[in-house]
């Protein structure tokens, strides 16, 4: 069947007011509120998304891209995305993010990167059927044609997401949940760089912890970047001044 008569018999809907049109339509678009360019450690600007020389010290990841601010409508489109029409509301999230990403300073950093997903353990793709982070990937990797490995690392511990742990109990969790499934230096050395990607950041415990494991195999020289969709406001822990150092 051609694309103008599946259109015509199953139009497009926004998945938020139910309009019409495209997946996320142009009104509910102007709700979502860009973030500012800044140091995913210490959160003050930095132009090229990157993490600052000092801040660098001590975290794992040198360039991290974040979308959106985490806000009433990014919260619905992701309980919505999370647990039902998968497809359509990714389809839309990433035309938008793709889009962003395309207008930004951090667009350079992903020639010759390999994509990955941040994953979900075996418990919860079972409960929920799918990792909406590897359809995301997926439609990144088509957009700016770049590869996508998401049978590299493995996540065993299905709490490790759990809403009942709060955010300093997640923080002080010495617990790595991740693990490299395949050790196999060359699989990546044909790539400039890592890209991990992933909906929501808060502490950017996860994505800390994920890239540590590909730190302590393959060093320090490893160029490991990160696209996220959303992030809450600046978050800091009780007397320190960041969140991860
Ligand atoms: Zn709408
Ligand atoms: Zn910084």
């Amino acid at each position: 069947m051609n694309i103008p008569l599946l259109n015509f018999l199953f139009p497009n809907m926004c998945c938020i007011c139910k309009r019409y049109g495209n997946y996320i339509c142009d009104d509910c678009k102007k709700l979502l509120k860009r973030n500012l360019p800044e140091c995913y450690i210490c959160r003050r600007l930095s132009p090229q998304y990157s993490s600052h020389t000092q801040c660098r010290k001590c975290c794992s990841l040198d360039n991290v891209f974040v979308g959106w601010e985490y806000n009433h409508m990014s919260s619905s489109i992701l309980k919505l995305y999370k647990y039902k029409n998968v497809r359509e509301i990714s389809m839309g999230l990433s035309e938008l993010f793709t889009d962003i990403i395309q207008r930004s300073s951090f667009q350079p950093n992903l020639a010759g990167t390999l994509l990955i997903p941040v994953p979900i353990s075996d418990t919860r793709r079972n409960e929920r059927g799918f990792n909406q982070m590897e359809y995301i990937t997926s439609c990144i990797g088509k957009h700016f044609n770049l590869d996508m490995k998401n049978d590299f690392i493995y996540c065993k511990n299905s709490d490790f997401h759990q809403a009942s742990k709060n955010k300093v109990e997640r923080y002080n969790s010495k617990e790595n949940p991740f693990y490299l499934k395949n050790h196999n230096a060359k699989d990546i050395s044909k790539y400039k760089s890592i890209t991990l990607v992933d909906d929501v950041v808060t502490t950017g415990n996860t994505l800390e912890k994920l890239s540590k494991v590909f730190r302590t195999q393959y060093g320090q020289n490893l160029i490991i970047n990160a696209l996220c969709i959303f992030r809450g406001k600046p978050y800091y822990l009780p007397s320190e001044s960041s969140p991860l150092c």
